[in-house]
């Protein structure tokens, strides 16, 4: 997403909000962790934060604490939007699982010591901030403490519970929650042109999150994820033992991404089940689909879609055990037949 400034942030109001207002009236912490899932803003908000206080014109153009916004046009806008403001440092690590001490102490304590070269802060972001290692946190801890008055440090995590608590009571911490579908729905169709049906589908898919609507809908791998799932919902009832197994086969395949295939069955089925309870179609997620969505509502009765509901439960809490995988999926599959013959 080519994203800039918090007027271009969709949702998320409270947390930019706070983050103007600490800018607009020079009460800005040195420290802030910014939490949240992943694909939810966290980065996006932090640039943009960290953006506003960089802008050479910030300050001057603001008339109220909501108006505090990079200009996007100054020297310093432009040197941070092509990545290339020398106050402005972007933590990055080696390994993927992992921050060492090394790096830290490379990065962010052996340099903050150094005045800002052409702004009046210094400021480190530094994603996926639990990866740092227990060392690693301790070496940034004594910055944390005491750190230079120009300096601000921006940790961005989606598990915060994993850093140490002595570095969590120093940071100001911002929770970055769910967005309303609609919100979502008004980017996809507005931003990505996507039409109505299509929209629907995907951000009730995205549960809240924009990074997941956005990928789903420019990922090819999952409208094809999407398409089989559908396929396999259409054909369910009369596959036998071995197509559901070749079916299972097929899942495993691809099974880092098993959880989206749970939660479009899951979308699917409760479509199914609303269908039944109240004979609407504008609120279904699959209303191109409302044929099919139809005959399934009337072959199966509420307890027997209850039942399959539950069970895409019981499967996802299997595979977070480790419980066999094709055996799982096979309950599941055999349960959904079961239970919805058409
Ligand atoms: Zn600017």
């Amino acid at each position: 997403m080519i994203a800039r400034g918090f007027r271009s942030i969709i949702g998320h109001k409270d947390v930019i909000r706070h983050l103007q207002t600490a800018a607009a009236s020079g009460r800005v912490s040195h420290a802030y962790l910014i939490s949240g899932e992943p694909g939810c803003g966290k980065t996006m908000v932090a640039e943009a934060f960290a953006e506003a206080l960089l802008c050479e014109q910030a300050a001057v153009r603001a008339k109220t604490p909501e108006q505090f916004d990079a200009c996007l046009s100054c020297s310093s806008c432009k040197k941070a939007i092509s990545d290339n403001h020398p106050d402005l440092i972007r933590v990055i690590h080696e390994k993927p699982n992992v921050i060492s001490v090394g790096e830290i102490r490379q990065q962010v304590v052996g340099t903050v010591e150094i005045r800002p070269y052409s702004a009046s802060r210094k400021i480190y972001l530094i994603p996926e901030a639990e990866k740092m290692n227990e060392q690693a946190q301790n070496a940034l801890l004594k910055t944390i403490e005491e750190p230079p008055e120009y300096a601000l440090i921006l940790l961005l995590s989606s598990s915060p519970e994993s850093l140490l608590p002595t570095i969590r009571s120093r940071c100001v911490e911002l929770n970055l929650h769910p967005l309303p579908d609609r919100d979502i729905m008004e980017y996809l169709t507005g931003e990505m042109h996507l039409p109505d049906y299509e929209a629907k589908m995907l951000s009730s898919f995205a549960q809240g999150n924009l990074g997941r609507a956005v990928y789903a809908a420019t990922d090819e791998t999952f409208a094809e994820r999407k398409n089989k799932t559908l396929g396999l919902v259409r054909t369910l009832h009369c596959l036998d033992t071995a197509s559901i197994a070749e079916a299972v086969r097929l899942i495993k395949e691809d099974r880092a991404k098993v959880d989206e295939v749970l939660d479009l069955l899951l979308m699917w089925y409760r479509d199914v089940l609303l269908y039944k309870a109240t004979k609407e179609i504008d609120q279904l997620i699959f209303s191109n689909e409302i044929i099919l969505i139809q005959d399934q509502a009337k072959a199966a009765s509420y307890e027997e879609l209850q039942e399959i509901l539950t069970a895409i439960d019981r499967c996802r809490l299997r595979l977070r055990a480790n419980v066999n995988f094709e055996l799982a999926l096979e309950l599941l599959l055999e349960c959904i037949k079961e239970n919805c013959n058409a």
